[in-house]
């Protein structure tokens, strides 16, 4: 691949701007970086890239080096600054009907598509696009690139970079997610929580029922259970408006269980989901099934066989985002955009582990989240061109002497 053909000249026009993002953007999505593939061919093109424009980085590897994390910083070595965020693996194709080659950037009526066009290479594009306006100009704090594995499967890839980073040796004012949100400001998102539940019952004839222990109609109690706690979510909240639907949601997504209808069945497993405002803890609604479990469910289980039980584990996790608007992010943004909305958003990102962390974190990229995990996916080419002007804002602001608005970035 030839890196050399994406050198920019001196000068920056709106469209040379554009058709730089576009060719990167073109590269990203030719390397299949589906959650289950290996993405380092696509970070090792996006380190040598940085490379070429006298950037070092450093690649943080999952545990058996088949995925890694990029980091990278541009400007001082000051502290402060701020963190550009986004995730290298998509969502598969499989089963999608596409019209064009998914990994091949294909351009129709003003629309770029290709699989992580919008979610989210297109922003990973605009960052990298970027790089040499961000390396001409004197920024007073530095800009840190945090690309990561695993975000469609659970994040874990940003998990590992935080914990490989010294934060407070460089203690970040602001990080930006750049997720699809149409460039819009988003300040929150809710809390997630994934987990599976294996109930293990007695298995017998069916013509025995009652000696056995039923794992299915045992599963079919919890399931009901959760069914009866998202009604009283929905009858008497905690509602948080800023968010459709306004409440805390619960999901059974998938079960298993059974082996044949005269057998009455030993296993049976499901999957949930809790999807929580960020005034709530999900933990706490999965710590009272828990509760049911063992008080009333598992006592009537073992009072025919002891060996039963019900076992709950929690998969994954994603902390909610409580927009502060008073955040160095918020600001930074809002000066940035000039959009005073707060949006919120239902779906999780890694802004929640970069906010966990002690960063002020909002969510900000080009593309519409209605095109992603969709087949077809696409971004308009606008809202590329918007990324890009967002990125020279940016630059601008850090180039501001500390004291200034908005202050401490
Ligand atoms: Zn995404």
């Amino acid at each position: 691949m030839n890196l050399d053909s994406l050198s920019l000249p001196h000068k920056f026009s709106i469209l040379e701007r554009l058709m730089n993002t576009r060719e990167i953007l073109g590269h990203l999505v030719g390397f299949d970086s589906t959650s289950r593939k290996s993405n380092l061919d696509l970070i090792r093109w996006i380190a040598k890239f940085l490379a070429q424009k006298g950037i070092d980085s450093r690649l943080v590897h999952d545990e058996i080096g088949t995925k890694a994390n990029l980091w990278a910083t541009i400007g001082p070595s000051a502290t402060g600054g701020i963190i550009l965020s986004g995730h290298t693996d998509v969502v598969p194709v499989d089963g999608q009907a596409w019209t064009s080659d998914p990994f091949a950037l294909t351009e129709r009526e003003g629309r770029l598509y290709g699989r992580g066009t919008s979610d989210m290479k297109g922003f990973v594009a605009v960052a990298l696009s970027a790089i040499e306006r961000f390396a001409a100009a004197p920024l007073a704090r530095p800009i840190h690139l945090a690309f990561s594995y695993d975000e469609e499967v659970g994040c874990h890839g940003v998990r590992r970079l935080l914990a490989t980073l010294d934060l407070k040796a460089f203690r970040p004012a602001a990080c930006i997610v750049g997720e699809p949100t149409m460039m819009r400001l988003v300040t929150s998102q809710k809390g997630y929580l994934g987990g599976r539940c294996d109930i293990q019952g007695f298995e017998c004839h069916s013509s025995m029922a009652l000696e056995g222990v039923n794992a299915i109609q045992y599963a079919a109690r919890i399931i009901e259970w959760l069914r009866q706690r998202m009604q009283q979510h929905n009858r008497i909240g905690p509602f948080d408006p800023r968010f459709t639907p306004p409440m805390t949601t619960i999901h059974v997504g998938t079960i298993r269980g059974g082996t044949a209808t005269n057998i009455v069945p030993r296993d049976c497993g499901f999957d949930f989901e809790i999807r929580a405002v960020p005034s709530e803890d999900p933990c706490a609604i999965v710590e009272d099934m828990r509760r049911y479990c063992r008080e009333t469910l598992e006592p009537e289980m073992r009072a025919i066989n002891a060996d039963c039980a019900i076992h709950t584990e929690l998969l994954s996790r994603i902390p909610a985002l409580e927009g502060d608007l008073l955040s160095n992010a918020v600001r930074l943004v809002r000066a940035v955009t000039g959009d005073n909305d707060c949006l919120a958003v239902a779906y999780g990102t890694e802004a929640g582990f970069f906010s966990e962390a002690g960063i002020p974190t909002v969510i900000c990229g080009p593309g519409s989240i209605e095109q992603a995990h969709k087949p077809d996916e696409f971004i308009d080419i606008a809202q590329l061109s918007l990324g890009d002007q967002f990125m020279d804002r940016l630059a601008a602001q850090l180039c501001l002497p500390l004291v200034g608005s908005p202050r401490e970035v």
